[in-house]
């Protein structure tokens, strides 16, 4: 069989001319031509993250800088949203780290609202904080500008977010949010290969960091800022990926971000109408949903469509598309549709097509 077309929340599709951008050919990471390229894609990087500070490029997948923000920043007690599989787990990551950790646990489906956030903080003892912007396994949203506004009330907490499925499909301001680390992996809504981390820390992160025993060295923020201050990196980076992020990044400025996020809000609420028109309704707590990925409900409470999802995705692999089946507990249950990265109305209408023709070959259109 041949390449199966991603609509998975990630890794998602990665397109031939940023496969072709990475295979550019290799460069000394030492070398000013590659001071050049991280000089190149240091401002394009710093606006779409509205930020001055310096933004950081990290070879590892997403959990390397969201265990490394923890030993850089947790030294009392960190308090740890949970909302879904990727926020439940930084809790047990916090712990094995030797972290004092206590969990905000909502029920999957359900956002993190403010209110909890800032009665939990108020209880005392936290210095750090974890949430997921987008909890990719329940397709949910969480208020961040509202709940980054708490950052006013507890200045001595920091405030560690996970951006992962969010970064470059919404705005996110790093400096007017006010938060102290911002990070994402870059096999999801930036479309590269996995492999790659971004983030930023802010200048109160880096104080804390400088007293911290428990950094180590990979992940040291210290590190990362010293390098990025001459356009290196601390260790050999992937330059592959960073020749392809060159390429994304100009990618996103030709189109315009506000024309990206559009794009993103327009072919999520496209989703949106398919999962209605078939009688599908949506796992998140309404006003909460995602937009760049969807998670349907498979035969909702409320009397929704049920499918035999495993049947649903093995048509639509003789199609040509992979499409998710329910993260963990919700496998079956529920299924999830990306519309990151690249999509456009047109692929998405192609998806919408072959699950109208895998419905109808279920007998269930
Ligand atoms: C995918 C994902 C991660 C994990 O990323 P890795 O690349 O596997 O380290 C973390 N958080 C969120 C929200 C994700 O979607």
């Amino acid at each position: 069989m041949g390449h199966l077309k991603l609509h998975i929340p990630g890794p998602v599709e990665v397109s031939q001319e940023t496969w072709q951008a990475m295979s550019t050919p290799m460069i000394g990471h030492r070398s000013s031509n590659f001071q050049d390229l991280y000089g190149k894609i240091q401002p394009q990087l710093q606006e779409l993250l509205g930020t001055e500070r310096l933004v950081y490029l990290s070879t590892s997948s997403a959990w390397g800088i969201m265990e490394g923000a923890i030993r850089n920043l947790a030294r009392k007690k960190i308090l740890c949203c949970m909302c879904g599989a990727f926020s439940d787990k930084w809790l047990d990551v916090a712990t094995r780290c030797g972290i004092n950790a206590e969990g905000l646990q909502v029920k999957w489906g359900s956002p993190i609202l403010p209110e909890a956030v800032d009665e939990k903080l108020a209880s005392g003892g936290f210095d750090a904080i974890t949430l997921v912007h987008n909890e990719t396994s329940t397709g949910v949203m969480n208020p961040l500008e509202e709940i980054a506004k708490l950052k006013n009330k507890y200045p001595d907490v920091m405030f560690i977010v996970d951006s992962v499925s969010s970064m470059t499909a919404v705005p996110i301001n790093f400096d007017q949010l006010g938060i102290d680390v911002l990070l994402a992996g870059t096999q999801k809504a930036w479309a590269l290969p996995p492999g790659l981390s971004v983030f930023v820390a802010s200048e109160g992160a880096l104080e804390r960091s400088a007293k911290s025993q428990t950094r180590g060295y990979y992940f040291d923020f210290h590190e990362f800022q010293k390098n990025a201050e001459k356009n290196m990196t601390p260790s050999t980076p992937s330059i592959p990926h960073i020749n392809g992020m060159s390429l994304k990044l100009d990618e996103f400025f030709t189109e315009g971000m506000e024309k990206r996020y559009e794009r993103h809000q327009k072919t999520n609420q496209m989703t949106r109408n398919w999962a209605s028109r078939h009688g599908f309704t949506l796992f998140p707590e309404s006003g909460y949903e995602s937009v760049s990925l969807t998670c349907l409900n498979n035969g909702a409470k409320d009397g929704g469509t049920v499918v035999d999802v495993p049947r649903l995705q093995s048509l639509m692999k003789d199609k040509g598309i992979l499409i998710d089946g329910g993260y963990g507990k919700l496998k079956g249950k529920a299924f999830r549709l990306s519309n990151m990265g690249d999509e456009t109305e047109e692929t998405m209408t192609d998806l919408f097509n072959k699950l109208d023709a895998s419905l109808d070959e279920l007998g269930q259109s």
